[in-house]
């Protein structure tokens, strides 16, 4: 507790500076200035490429959210940092065009006061474009609209020869649909199109709890289309709530509620709270409704990154009454900085004890991976959010899982601490066993135990490693699986 007091003050300085203060205290970025910094990130690559590749390339970004980061000292590291502002939002054709370092509290923050927002605005302040981009990204609207890369229209890329690409579905496809999930290893992503849309002030959220996975399963599987965000925690075996949000201009007589207030509970608890008779456990009867300012719900699962938080304190201390009140104030930390700055023994140890593990799932199979998940690491709330999951080229494998346009998925997160005695390793590679035998994918942030040759199962890698090929990436950037993979290795 005393490190937390102690360095939330700095965490939010930090978070203030980079994610506001900076922005107003330099000249607004426009498409000429984002011209200048790609120039530079170019010259750097010409540089590597004079010098004779001597070794491979990687971002110079040291505050990533993605748990195993590269051990980055012997690759030549580029500078990205700069790009990292909005360069232009056209009201006309109604789109907006970013850099990747743009992280998503610094755009809500941006774009909401005009009027504006995207169709899919993964939870935390600190994830950036980029990485949503090139690793993944999914929210509550992904029963819409897919992953965050579903919704992007364009990419402009700086490739290992120093070169500049767009690439959109009708340009250079092959780039387009070979950049999601590629985690930086075919180029430097240097900006993004992504369509924009009017939003409203609030949004109302149809809390439905449930014992029954079955009910919660037709509830997540979206048949009315009006609904924008589907959201379902699991609260254990039996124990579901599915949230049904609707974007909504005035909450009329119906009841606000801020999530802002420093004594407020975790959205997951909130959640918990709200639809469970604290006595009996049991499921309150009626259908209830809240409104919730739009901003604080798209960010709702920052507080407590979920419920991470809450795990590695052993669940006792962060939602209790005492906590929120005396303490509730030092939260959230930045992630990214918290993970910087800790020792790195201690931030193994944590991701050691602590799993963050995200499985996408056909929705049918939602049941069976529940109850695996239960059987082998007992670990709740379980996050479920539907997914469209989109017949397209690319490492997903979607164009030979799916046979339509698309087919609706499920994505669990697993996230926090097993009470199972129980070796994490083999676990999680059972669940990657499921998924792989289900035409599953799991992200990969998180730690992937997958063998190459069940990498290969599990994503196509033909188009990527075409793709590398031609751009000449095979001695500028580690290959996807040597980069994610923890087979055999330890780091
Ligand atoms: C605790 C936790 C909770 C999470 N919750 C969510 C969630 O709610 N919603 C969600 O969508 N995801 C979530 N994730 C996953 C997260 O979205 C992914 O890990 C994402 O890739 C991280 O984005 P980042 O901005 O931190 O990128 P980074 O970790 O910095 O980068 C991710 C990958 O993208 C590559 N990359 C970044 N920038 C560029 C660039 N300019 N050019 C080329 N490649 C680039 C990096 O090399 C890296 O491989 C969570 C992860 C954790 C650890």
């Amino acid at each position: 507790m005393i490190p937390g007091i102690l360095f939330k003050p700095f965490s939010y300085m930090y978070q203030f500076y980079t994610m506001k203060l900076k922005y107003l205290l330099r000249p607004k970025n426009s498409p000429k200035i984002h011209e200048q910094k790609v120039k530079k990130l170019q010259k750097q690559i010409l540089e590597w490429n004079r010098n004779g590749r001597k070794n491979k390339l990687c971002t110079a970004k040291s505050l990533g959210f993605t748990i195993r980061s590269l051990n980055k000292k012997s690759y030549t590291q580029i500078n990205v940092n700069e790009l990292d502002d909005i360069i232009e939002i056209d009201t006309t054709k109604k789109v907006l065009k970013v850099e990747p370092g743009l992280c998503m509290g610094t755009l809500t923050w941006k774009l909401l006061k005009d009027g504006w927002t995207i169709p899919m605005i993964p939870e935390f302040e600190v994830l950036t474009i980029g990485g949503l981009v090139a690793g993944t990204g999914i929210e509550s609207t992904s029963h819409k609209y897919g992953l965050f890369y579903d919704i992007c229209l364009e990419y402009e890329v700086v490739t290992p020869d120093g070169s500049v690409v767009t690439c959109s579905k009708d340009q250079n496809p092959d780039l387009f649909y070979a950049i999601p999930w590629s985690h930086g290893t075919l180029g430097f992503l240097t900006s993004v199109t992504i369509p924009i849309q009017r939003f409203k002030k609030f949004v109302k959220v149809d809390y439905f709890p449930t014992t029954s996975i079955e009910d919660a399963s037709v509830l997540l599987k979206a048949s009315n289309k009006n609904i924008d965000f589907i959201e379902g925690l699991a609260f254990g075996k039996n124990k579901f709530v599915v949230m049904h949000g609707y974007f909504e201009d005035n909450p009329g007589e119906g009841k606000v509620h801020s999530l802002d207030p420093w004594y407020e509970r975790c959205w997951d608890k909130h959640v918990e709270f709200h639809c469970f008779e604290s006595s009996s456990g049991k499921p309150n009867s009626q259908v209830m409704s809240e409104y919730i300012p739009v901003r604080q719900y798209y960010h709702r699962h920052t507080k407590g990154y979920f419920w991470a938080l809450d795990h590695l304190l052993g669940n006792k201390v962060l939602n209790t009454l005492w906590f929120r009140y005396l303490f509730g104030w030092i939260l959230p930390f930045n992630f990214a900085l918290t993970k910087a700055l800790m020792p790195a023994s201690l931030g193994s140890t944590i991701f050691k004890l602590h799993i963050l593990q995200d499985y996408m799932i056909p929705m049918d199979n939602l049941k069976d991976l529940v109850e695996l998940s239960h059987d082998l690491l007992d670990i709740y709330p379980l996050w479920l959010c539907p997914v469209k999951f989109f017949n397209k080229p690319g490492m997903t494998h979607s164009n030979s899982k799916i046979k339509a346009d698309f087919e609706l998925f499920i994505d669990v997160g697993i996230y926090g601490t097993t009470r199972k005695a129980i070796n994490e390793v083999k676990a999680l590679k059972m669940l990657e066993k499921f998924a792989l035998e289900n035409k599953g994918i799991q992200f990969l942030y998180g730690d992937v135990y997958l063998t190459r040759d069940e990498f290969s199962k599990m994503f196509d890698m033909s188009l990527y490693n075409k793709v590398r090929e031609k751009l000449g990436c095979t001695d500028a950037f580690p290959e996807i699986f040597e980069k994610v993979s923890r087979y055999n290795r330890d780091f």
